[in-house]
């Protein structure tokens, strides 16, 4: 089944994935100009509408990026352009250095180079599911209390700008 969000992200997704791919080609040929090293064609981009608090992920073997469609469109381009970044310049060091750099000096160096801060989280708002309580309250005072309580969880989570590993 498909719910009014997700039906959304199918509808932009065509246009949200031809700007991502944009991104990433643009991203790749900066880095390569920077270095003077040409590694290549661009990674693919994946839009995942199943990534809903990582912003994106770098396969860099499989020269690839996956990206969350739910944030890029929570976000904007403006501000998701940086995960595309970030991402790049993973499968860019990576490939370069025929290893695992992960956060460290030379992804983070790549990411200078760009002009860009080497920051490994991102801040964008996400909204944790949260569980209910196992017992339901007796009363209807206490039934009442509960779902005060609910609500202004609820309402944190929604205001909370928690950062996640990217
Ligand atoms: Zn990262």
């Amino acid at each position: 089944m498909v719910n009014g969000n997700q039906a959304d992200l199918h509808r932009q997704e065509p246009c949200d994935r031809r700007w991502a791919h944009a991104r990433c080609s643009a991203w790749w040929q900066r880095l390569s100009e920077i270095h003077g090293i040409d590694l290549g064609p661009a990674p693919a981009v994946e839009l995942s509408t199943r990534l809903s608090t990582t912003a994106g992920l770098a396969i860099s073997k499989q020269r690839r990026i996956k990206l969350s469609a739910h944030l890029l469109r929570t976000v904007g381009r403006e501000t998701f352009d940086l995960t595309i970044a970030h991402e790049v310049a993973h499968v860019f060091v990576d490939l370069l250095h025929e290893d695992h750099c992960g956060h460290d000096r030379r992804w983070k160096n790549a990411m200078r180079a760009m002009g860009l801060p080497p920051a490994r989280c991102h801040g964008y708002p996400v909204t944790r599911r949260r569980t209910q309580p196992d017992q339901a309250p007796r009363t209807t005072r206490a039934r009442r209390e509960l779902h005060r309580s609910l609500a202004s969880h609820l309402a944190s989570a929604l205001r909370t700008l928690v950062p996640w590993l990217c």
